[in-house]
């Protein structure tokens, strides 16, 4: 038996960048332009939290959530993952 993990969106309909063109979210690769606006459309938004957790959780690698790009998430995963094995050591 498997048991699939469904994970809660409906924070999505909350997110400022509902009514937005999704394409702003996943600009082509050096458009720091595109990058910039989708960040500050992020910087209104009040799930902004869920929306880069679940970003984290599922591995996002392309767009931006939670005004974070895919260079800065693999960053997070690394420090969480470093503080996750020093816990360990110390406990
Ligand atoms: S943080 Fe950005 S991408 Fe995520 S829901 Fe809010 S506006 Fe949309």
């Amino acid at each position: 038996m498997s048991v699939e993990v469904v994970a809660d969106t409906g924070w999505m309909d909350d997110g400022a960048c509902v009514g937005v063109d999704p394409d702003l979210f996943f600009p082509r690769r050096g458009d720091k332009d595109s990058v910039a606006a989708a960040k500050a459309v992020c910087a209104t938004c009040q799930v902004r939290v869920e929306c880069l957790e679940y970003a984290l959780e599922n591995s996002e690698r392309f767009g931006i959530w939670g005004g974070t790009a895919e260079k800065e998430r693999r960053r997070i995963r690394s420090l969480r993952r470093r503080a996750r094995h020093a816990a360990e050591e110390e406990s």
